[in-house]
């Protein structure tokens, strides 16, 4: 925010006056002992949104956030309890355990293993965009400046 030359005053928009032959930026108050030459010019940074450039795309595998709910349905689809599921992937029972109580998420090789063995999707694939920053300009628009000349005698 701008402030007034003279009182310090912050202000959005000040007046161009000229003070005892000096030429000062302040308020309307103070511009009261000179002589109004204008408005200041404002000058306002705009980001001009261009269209993105996408310099490349990167897919990112990641387990599936209800991956102990999935491996759960698929266990209980085939009758098994915990202990012959384990060794049907041949995981530790404890692990299985973790798996579907959500207190472990497997890692993505092994998460990818189970996902050929159960025929279940158990990973999934994000598409990631890179996008050029250079296609985003950031120009400099100066407002209109209205002048309003109003010479005030006191
Ligand atoms: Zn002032």
């Amino acid at each position: 925010m701008p402030t007034c030359d003279l009182c310090g005053r912050e202000l959005e928009k000040l007046l161009r006056a000229e003070i005892e032959g000096t030429e000062l930026a302040v308020c309307g108050e103070c511009g009261k002992h000179g002589t109004i030459l204008g408005k200041v010019k404002k000058k306002v940074s705009i980001v001009v949104p261009k269209k993105k450039t996408i310099i490349r795309e990167e897919i990112e595998e990641r387990v599936v956030v209800d991956f102990s709910d999935m491996i759960r349905r698929v266990r209980e689809k085939k009758g098994w309890n915990q202990e012959e599921f384990a060794k049907f992937l041949n995981e530790k029972w404890s692990v299985v355990q973790k798996w579907e109580s959500n207190s472990l998420t497997p890692e993505l090789n092994v998460a990818r293993r189970l996902e050929r063995v159960l025929r279940v999707d158990l990973v999934e694939r994000v598409k990631e965009e890179k996008i050029d920053l250079k296609g985003i300009k950031s120009g400099e628009m100066t407002m209109a400046d209205l002048i309003t000349v109003r010479k005030r005698k006191f």
